[in-house]
């Protein structure tokens, strides 16, 4: 038995994204600048997908540029604003995907200024310190909405209004909340939109940002001018299809998948927390439905995940990136964790095809794993 509950890491693909995706791969191969018939075929299909990709966040077909990844897309966003002003102060919070966080690192060894806003324990963003951080000379605020590895979801309606009023620019991180809970760019305020299409359903290597109509970025890549000059490269029709459809799949399915992730991930939540000694992360209420998230004390989150995995169960501890590095999680420590707590992180993060059943049987399987893992544990008082 093998049980995947790390959708926050990546997802697996639709079967009916597969299927529109074959057809890309072999007959429909045309490139989409040219003029001939093949060409006209790959052309419509990539106009018809950004209308699809729009729909979801409800922006307009013009306003989406198709990128390469989620990483990409934050990228775009961010270099783009910064290096079309040449200078400026940029807000983003502390709790922010690397993406987000090591391109303003980078912004600021440019001459770039960033405020790191800080999160309380839940990992909410206090709208009324970003507004208290404003200069006259900032150019942008990136706030995630919904964070991959605590699932808080973030005040990013009020968030944009503020933006709006002060005439800043305001990105969104949108990676983990497109396709799991509702998104207007227009209702929200908000200019520019980062989405993944490996996150929801679809093939890796590809994404698209947002970037509402009137606004000017700077390109990052430069050549045949595709994507509205923002760019050059030769799209990757097969992908933008697949992610079209995965885009179009949850837009219908959203609201009956988040009632079903719901239900699984509050019975986790009260469960795991009947286990001595266990915290949730991230926000009680404010979640994404299919997030739940703890650290325990005692425990060293890696055996843990190594543990469970050797019964089946694929979870992770902190986000996939910073648990390579074998730092705690940026994250976990910006909510006040402390640093030998944040080490016993376990994150679930559900999916669609997820079943009640599945979740016994982690219920089942984690107690006698955290016991087990605390009788050998120098950290745990006993
Ligand atoms: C996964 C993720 C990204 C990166 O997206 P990729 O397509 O994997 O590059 C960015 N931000 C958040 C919040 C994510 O969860």
């Amino acid at each position: 038995m093998r049980i995947y509950f790390d959708h926050s890491a990546t997802t697996p693909v639709d079967e009916e994204v597969v299927e529109a995706m074959l057809e890309y791969f072999g007959k429909k191969f045309g490139n989409a600048s040219s003029l001939h018939s093949f060409g006209r075929e790959a052309k419509s299909a990539l106009e018809e997908s950004r209308e699809k990709v729009a729909k979801i966040i409800n922006a307009d077909a013009n306003e989406i540029i198709f990128t390469g990844s989620g990483t990409e897309s934050d990228n775009m966003a961010i270099k783009g604003i910064a290096f079309k002003n040449g200078s400026g102060h940029i807000i983003t919070s502390r709790i922010e995907h690397p993406a987000v966080l090591e391109t303003c690192r980078y912004l600021e060894k440019k001459g770039f200024d960033v405020t790191y806003i800080p999160v309380d324990k839940y990992g909410m963003v206090d709208v009324e310190k970003v507004e208290n951080e404003i200069r006259d000379n900032t150019i942008l605020i990136s706030i995630m909405h919904a964070n991959n590895e605590i699932g808080t979801i973030e005040p990013i309606e009020e968030i944009g209004k503020i933006a709006r009023k002060n005439n800043i620019i305001f990105h969104t991180d949108a990676v983990q909340s497109v396709g799991k809970i509702d998104i207007d760019v227009k209702k929200m305020n908000i200019d520019m939109l980062s989405i993944s299409s490996h996150k929801i359903y679809g093939p890796k290597g590809v994404g698209a940002l947002y970037i509402r109509r009137g606004i000017k970025i700077e390109a990052i890549l430069h050549g045949g001018g595709h994507e509205y000059g923002l760019r050059s490269s030769t799209e990757n029709i097969t992908g933008i299809v697949g992610f079209a459809k995965a885009c179009e799949i949850a837009e219908k399915r959203m609201k009956d998948d988040a009632i079903k992730l719901r239900k699984m991930r509050d019975r986790i939540i009260k469960k795991t927390l009947e286990i001595e000694e266990s915290y949730l992360t991230g926000h009680p209420e404010k979640r994404l439905p299919n997030n739940a998230s703890f650290y325990f004390k005692g425990i060293e989150g890696e055996s843990m995940v190594l543990m469970l995995d050797a019964k089946g169960i694929a979870v992770s501890t902190g986000s996939a990136c910073s648990s390579k590095k074998l730092q705690p999680s940026h994250v976990l420590l910006a909510t006040g964790i402390k640093p030998e707590d944040a080490h016993g992180s376990l994150r679930v993060t559900l999916g669609r095809k997820n079943s009640e059943e599945e979740v016994d049987y982690f219920l089942e399987v984690l107690p006698e794993i955290i016991e087990k893992l605390r009788e050998i544990s120098p950290m745990w008082r006993k």
